[in-house]
């Protein structure tokens, strides 16, 4: 290696380590934006227009203990997230796009070999079962918020906004009161209202963890909320920008357990392989159909195709 190469090369390795500095950084104030919903009641001042997230939950759940990646996959080096972006997701147009997404590759995968039936042991439909509920995405909407009950932190200071997550239920809830509001908009710097969140159930008191909204009334009519000059001066977080991180889907397929890269190498291979794949006649006839075991995906494509096994 010439002196130069060497140069370079140092200076490729620390180029790394400021990324990984300021990528640290980076996860360390994204902390401080987040706003998790507590148990029982908060009141939240929605601002601006919200986005649409597709994620993919990476990890096994006590609901469905399906593993997609070993645990060393979201530590060391190029971690993965556990929640991660659907690449197959345009955050900005909020349409469908072919991002190439792994996660989503693999659930079309478990669709079209449970859809085919044929040749499945119940075992394999149980593993099936998982594999597609385990990559399914998850429909998000993130929202700009201040926090009505710890505007300024401990020194007195504006906390400014946050970003809140919301499923599909709390979503209609607060576009059921966008509905009762209009044509005033809730999120109006002017004529906006505070919003009281309860969520409730779930974790260790067991069941499902339920949200409901409801506009904040003082006596019997609405509270307009609106902003103060120092809240006006502050500036809205760029959700699609901070929201819409997209992983890199090379590493995500180099990091799944080897029989998920296996299950997808099988099924990118074409018809023809499948063709060049079909037994030599037998040099007597057999004296019953001997079936052999086949892997989910050729039992699939041979259902496919009406190809006998
Ligand atoms: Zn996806």
């Amino acid at each position: 290696m010439s002196s130069m190469n060497l140069l370079s090369h140092i200076k490729k390795i620390k180029d790394q380590a400021a990324k990984n500095a300021s990528n640290r950084d980076f996860s360390k104030n994204r902390q401080n934006i987040w706003y998790d919903w507590k148990d029982g009641d908060q009141v939240i001042r929605f601002v601006g227009d919200f986005i649409i997230t597709k994620s993919h939950w990476m990890t096994p759940s006590p609901y469905n203990p399906l593993k997609l990646f070993d645990e060393k996959s979201f530590e060391g080096n190029n971690p993965l997230s556990k929640l991660t972006n659907c690449a197959n997701w345009d955050i900005v147009n909020e349409t469908e796009r072919d991002g190439g997404c792994i996660v989503c590759l693999l659930n079309k995968i478990s669709r079209d070999i449970l859809r085919s039936s044929a040749g499945i042991d119940e075992e394999t439909r149980k593993e099936f079962d998982s594999l597609k509920a385990r990559t399914d995405f998850r429909v998000n909407y993130r929202w700009n918020v201040l926090l009505r009950d710890k505007p300024v932190d401990q020194d007195g200071k504006l906390v400014g906004y946050n970003i809140v997550q919301l499923g599909y239920e709390l979503f209609e809830e607060i576009a059921a009161i966008h509905e009762e509001y209009s044509p005033a908009e809730f999120t109006s710097v002017e004529e906006g209202l505070d919003i009281k969140i309860n969520k409730s159930g779930g974790g260790d008191r067991g069941g499902r963890t339920k949200y409901r909204a409801q506009a904040v009334f003082q006596g019997a009519h609405l509270k307009v909320s609106p902003l103060t000059q120092e809240e006006r001066a502050l500036d809205l977080f760029n959700l699609a920008e901070i929201c819409g991180r997209q992983s890199d889907q090379d590493l995500v397929r180099s990091k799944l357990l080897q029989k998920w890269q296996e299950l997808i190498t099988e099924y990118e291979k074409g018809d023809e392989s499948a063709e060049q794949a079909a037994p030599a006649p037998a040099p007597a006839p057999a004296p019953a159909p001997v079936v052999q075991k086949q892997s989910p995906v050729s039992a699939m494509k041979n259902a496919k195709s009406g190809k006998p096994f």
